[in-house]
């Protein structure tokens, strides 16, 4: 069960258990900015014990709706913490420190949104078809455990420099299928996601599919459905 606030949270030992206990301040040095989105920004980073490369998603839960915030980085963090396969990001600990959350994940190059803002053009068929591949493997890892992404979108699946396909950004993931609130990014979400929020329908894994599909149209066009908001 999800503790309300953050200082009730803590005292919730399962809670508390997510967290590493250090100051990751101490931990992380060279923090130079890679990605923005709607929840936080992400940096590249360097962990001054192994000197590896890795990336911090650093989520604020302080200001307006904090006690909601708190509870999605509570979400998302439990997904980083279980999941584990080729194709997901890995998961490399996650830290506290002044009212912010910090993800430590496995460092890529970038997001395949971002390889297409530089790159602008659309991907060839054979790009297109080995991201699905590794997309899917993802998908069909997350569905095995009746999960829903509920995300799925260029700039939510990541390249390693090795050309890795990974899942990321878990912020709207469902640890239950089916599920039945409406959550996602508009042009990528399935009918049946939509139709949750007016009739209260259900939907299962799916519709991950459908956004993949879209995705698959978003690589092939670059069509700017890249400025939408989410749900
Ligand atoms: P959104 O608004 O899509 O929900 P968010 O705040 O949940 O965004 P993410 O989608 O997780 O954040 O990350 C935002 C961007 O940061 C990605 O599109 C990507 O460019 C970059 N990014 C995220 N994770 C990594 C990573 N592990 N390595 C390198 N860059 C990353």
């Amino acid at each position: 069960m999800l503790s309300t606030t953050p200082t009730e949270g803590l005292k919730d030992p399962e809670i508390a258990e997510l967290f590493f206990k250090e100051d990751p301040e101490k931990l992380f040095t060279d923090l130079r900015e890679v990605g923005h989105g709607s929840f936080g920004a992400v940096y590249s980073a360097r962990d001054v014990r192994t000197n590896e490369v890795v990336a911090i998603k650093k989520l604020f839960y302080t200001g307006m709706r904090s006690t909601k915030k708190w509870q999605d980085i509570i979400k998302e963090v439990r997904f980083l913490q279980i999941l584990k396969h080729p194709n997901i990001i890995e998961n490399k600990g996650c830290y506290l420190s002044e009212h912010t959350a910090w993800l430590v994940m496995e460092y890529c190059i970038g997001s395949v949104s971002d390889f297409l803002k530089v790159h602008k053009k659309p991907l060839q068929e054979m790009e297109i078809a080995a991201i699905t591949h590794g997309a899917l493997q993802g998908l069909a890892y997350l569905h095995s455990h009746a999960m829903i992404h509920r995300d799925i979108k260029a700039a939510n699946i990541l390249l390693t420099e090795q050309g890795q396909v990974k899942l990321a950004d878990f912020g709207l993931a469902s640890m239950v299928s089916p599920a039945s609130s409406f959550a996602g990014t508009p042009y990528w979400m399935a009918p049946e996601v939509i139709l949750a929020k007016v009739e209260e329908q259900q939907y299962g894994t799916e519709v991950d599919v459908w956004s993949l599909g879209i995705t698959c149209i978003e690589l092939g066009k670059h069509c700017s459905l890249l400025l939408c908001s989410k749900f």
